[in-house]
């Protein structure tokens, strides 16, 4: 992240700077934060470039031009944590940073984790922008987003992904439309963030974001980055304002 604004990124690069870009272009298409520059984020690039940019050749290159129009994406769709601290009146927003290592149950995998990590991961959180951009046809609301140990107790749930690793995202509806028209919208938008953002529905394939699959999150869409490896769920990957989440850097090249 430190070098991040400082040189033009391209193929064949690698640093902490290309894994920042990698984790601001999370939802055009989106691969890994590896902070490797192969042939998946050209292709992040390129669709930011076209879809963003309006660019009719675009060049798969990061180039001044393109990290600043990245900076201005971001200001054109703002992250209102307000909507995503927890609710639970105990923790100041986004849990106690309790229970890293501690599993529900035997298995230790991610979807059992008990941590409440340290605020909402930035990936997930770029990738909401990227689903404003592709559908300004939808008003998105956040419907969930941080959960910590004491709200699953006070709600007597046991999933543990909303402990910054998932937000529920609603869409408004008009005047005159049903449950029916809703379930049809959410279909809609996930099927978009599979094509457009690289998103999985479910959780088989490993470093992918995941979308809960209609019969669990019928009118709504959840959204998450569970099936993340434990590396790419570090602390340093979540936050808990906008300015974190933004972590602007002149650009300077
Ligand atoms: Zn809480
Ligand atoms: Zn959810």
């Amino acid at each position: 992240m430190s070098d991040y604004g400082k040189r033009l990124l391209s193929k064949g690069m690698s640093g902490a700077d290309v894994e920042e870009l990698q984790i601001r272009l999370a939802g055009f298409r989106g691969t890994l934060p590896d902070g490797e520059f192969g042939p998946g984020t050209e292709l992040q690039v390129t669709k930011f470039q076209a879809d963003v940019m309006k660019q009719s050749s675009p060049s798969g290159e990061a180039d001044s031009l393109t990290l600043k129009a990245i900076d201005e994406f971001a200001d054109r769709f703002p992250i209102d944590f307000s909507r995503l601290k927890c609710r639970c009146g105990k923790c100041e927003g986004f849990g106690r940073g309790n229970f890293k290592g501690k599993y529900l149950g035997n298995q230790k995998v991610e979807a059992f984790h008990l941590y409440e990590y340290p605020g909402i991961h930035r990936m997930l959180l770029w990738a909401v922008r990227a689903a404003h951009f592709y559908m300004p046809e939808h008003r998105f609301t956040f419907s969930s987003g941080y959960r910590c140990s004491v709200d699953n107790q006070q709600h007597h749930r046991n999933t543990t992904n909303h402990c910054g690793k998932a937000v529920d995202l609603d869409i408004k509806l008009e005047r005159g439309e049903n449950k029916q028209d809703d379930l049809i919208k959410c279909r809609v938008v996930r099927g978009k963030l599979v094509e457009l953002s690289n998103a999985q529905i479910g959780w088989t394939a490993k470093n992918r974001k995941s979308l809960e699959p209609d019969n669990v999150a019928p009118t709504w869409v959840h959204y998450d980055v569970r099936s993340y490896e434990p590396k790419y769920l570090a602390d340093r990957y979540f936050c808990t304002d906008l300015a974190a989440l933004n972590a602007r850097v002149p650009i300077s090249f």
